[in-house]
């Protein structure tokens, strides 16, 4: 229901996504979860109930990381428990995504994914959209090709922050008639669902448009935008013409 992430050079990301999360309450959610990248390794804590029930009984405050991302749930896919909390992973253990949104083609992407052999422990539309990158990724494709092939598949609404333990300084994003924003801060790059989850960082601010995706380092902000035939990349003028304050 509200999704946050965060990459900075060289301060922890974790105090400023449990804050991120707090301004995203009023939005209602039923589990909370928090995954950040570092030394190469992923680390998920995730579970059903408020956010200061599973922060003190998962310790989330321990978590230590440059970039990371956050999330409160509302379900749609799936009751509320600690399985179906977000981040959802992919097979290998080393993406991780975090949603807000529906996606209608779930039950056929869901029966694809498993005839392939892919193994899924959530009751989550989200989760399936971790496998289909990893797909993209094990037929050798960068991220952002991985990404756009992934976005391509899925029908619905979205607002999605990813990281993976590869480029452990990048936050992915993608955005489909559910709200996201890009927080330009001079040292911390983020995304979130909205303005308020924002202020601790930053106030300068790119209102993503449907169809755009991309992620954030702590120096930059790429943007790309899905076309009929694939992708394109918005230039860095027009990237910085964007920005509000
Ligand atoms: N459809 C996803 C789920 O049921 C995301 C729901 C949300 O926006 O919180 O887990």
């Amino acid at each position: 229901c509200g999704i946050i992430g965060a990459t900075a050079n060289c301060s922890d990301v974790v105090p400023l996504i449990i804050r991120g999360l707090q301004r995203l309450e009023y939005r209602g959610y039923d589990s909370v979860g928090i995954a950040v990248v570092g030394n190469n390794e992923l680390a998920v804590r995730k579970g059903a109930g408020e956010l200061e029930v599973v922060r003190r009984r998962l310790s989330l405050d321990e978590m230590r990381g440059l970039t990371g991302i956050g999330h409160t749930r509302w379900a749609t896919h799936g009751p509320p428990n600690d399985v179906n909390a977000h981040p959802h992973t992919d097979c290998t253990g080393t993406i991780a995504i975090v949603h807000n949104g529906v996606i209608r083609n779930y039950a056929s992407l869901k029966e694809e994914l498993l005839a392939r052999g892919h193994r899924i422990r959530s009751d989550t539309d989200t989760e399936l959209v971790a496998h289909l990158i990893e797909e993209g990724v094990k037929e050798g494709k960068d991220f952002v090709s991985a990404l756009a092939q992934a976005l391509s598949r899925v029908e619905g609404t979205y607002a999605f922050a990813i990281v993976n333990s590869r480029e452990p300084d990048r936050v992915y994003f993608a955005k489909n008639r559910s709200p996201l924003l890009v927080g330009v801060g001079d040292k911390v790059k983020a995304v979130a669902s909205d303005v308020p989850a924002l202020l601790d960082i930053t106030r300068d601010i790119v209102f993503l448009e449907d169809g755009e995706f991309g992620y954030v380092t702590p120096r930059e902000v790429v943007i790309y935008r899905l076309t009929p035939s694939g992708y394109e990349r918005l230039s860095d003028e027009e990237v910085r013409s964007r920005v509000r304050h």
